[in-house]
């Protein structure tokens, strides 16, 4: 008998998707322009508050290198990214011909560390390159630790692009992630708690950063009845279509966030009285949306144990993501370490956490886990 496949995160449509598509079709907007993509972006803005603006794009990957572009990062300049992220996060640094310098985690969080980020910035400095920007990350739903990363940010006037693909529906202190950074970006990939099937944005409190973004998104066409470049452009908007699924997909964000959270919740219930896993919890101030449930074992070997038992049952689980600094095309980057991601992604795994699982797929789940601990 074949059981079914249980994934890590799969996406899960409410009932307002198909009529927002459907009239994209009806009104012949499919294009990468439109009313879908005015309310999308409304409906992001509303949702973060803060007096923010929001450009959709194709892609969260798109946004931080236009996010990057914006912030002035060029060929020969150094950014400094978290290292335990996927690697999106760093990617555009090397496609505008600029340097990543990593930086390794902090236990509360799991994310950038503000000791070493402060420790990268003073050596760089020193070495007479001063960091062009930083990307901290707000890892599996988690915050950064956003007023120390913001404090030290400006005291060397630095500026902050707020990875939030993660953490659409996370707060820190009350206010919403995506919202902090001088500049910040959100996913709509097919994983992350809502989706478009593949979309991303990019947020700013300044307006022009917004204009900036859909000028260069939409091939940098300058204002005259023939093409006109005065810049090089990308093609890098969100399509009419897509942002259909999104305005539908922003109606039901705060049940995925409550489905997500109970998942943690459900998990941590039934597993936290084995010794062998410990969950990460949220410190005061720290609201996580919990994008995928994750748990820590003592060694990588009892991960693995975890991770081939769940395999063998048609289970998706995933280890945390395997820090940049240890990735094959980033060898030779500049970075500062302490351990922490690196014993991270060596114990930790995540768990099927889609808002769409039900109390069944759960136990089993857990039962899975709860055998291969008792062997
Ligand atoms: C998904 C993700 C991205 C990239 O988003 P895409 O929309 O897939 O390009 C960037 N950073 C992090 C942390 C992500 O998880």
């Amino acid at each position: 008998m074949t059981k079914t496949k249980i994934w890590l995160s799969s996406p899960h449509i409410g009932l307002g998707e198909r009529g927002y598509v459907q009239h994209a079709f009806d009104t012949n907007w499919i294009a990468p322009l439109g009313p879908n993509v005015d309310f999308f972006e409304e409906s992001i803005e509303n949702y973060l508050g803060d007096g923010v603006h929001v450009a959709a794009l194709s892609s969260g990957t798109a946004a931080i290198h236009l996010g990057l572009k914006l912030l002035g990062v060029g060929a020969g300049d150094e950014v400094i990214c978290q290292s335990f992220t996927f690697s999106a996060s760093a990617n555009p640094i090397v496609y505008l011909g600029a340097t990543p310098i990593f930086v390794d985690s902090e236990e509360t969080t799991w994310n950038i560390s503000p000791e070493l980020l402060e420790e990268a910035i003073i050596d760089r400095m020193e070495k007479g390159k001063k960091p062009k920007a930083i990307i901290a990350v707000h890892l599996y739903g988690m915050p950064y630790q956003v007023n120390t990363v913001e404090e030290i940010a400006s005291k060397y006037d630095i500026p902050v692009l707020e990875d939030s693909a993660e953490a659409l529906g996370s707060e820190y202190k009350n206010n919403k992630c995506g919202s902090f950074g001088d500049l910040a970006i959100l996913s709509f990939n097919g994983n992350k708690i809502i989706t478009t099937s593949g979309g991303g944005a990019l947020v700013s409190r300044n307006v022009n950063h917004k204009n900036k973004a859909v000028y260069l998104s939409t091939q940098a066409r300058d204002e005259a009845p023939h093409y006109l470049h005065s810049s090089i452009g990308y093609n890098y908007r969100m399509s009419n279509v897509l942002a259909g699924i999104g305005r539908g997909q922003m109606e039901v964000l705060s049940d995925r966030v409550d489905a997500r959270r109970a998942n943690f919740t459900y998990y941590k219930r039934a597993l936290s009285q084995l010794p062998e896993i410990e969950f990460l919890d949220e410190p005061t101030g720290f609201f996580s949306n919990r994008w995928l449930t994750c748990i820590l074992t003592p060694s990588f070997e009892i991960r693995e144990k975890i991770r081939l038992a769940l395999l063998a049952d048609e289970v998706e689980s995933r280890p945390l993501w395997k820090p940049m600094h240890e990735q094959p095309v980033f060898k030779d980057t500049p970075s500062f370490l302490d351990g922490t991601s690196s014993s991270l992604f060596e114990r930790g795994l995540c768990l099927p956490s889609g808002s769409n699982l039900e109390i069944e797929d759960l136990d089993r789940v857990i039962s899975i886990i709860l055998t291969t601990i008792s062997k």
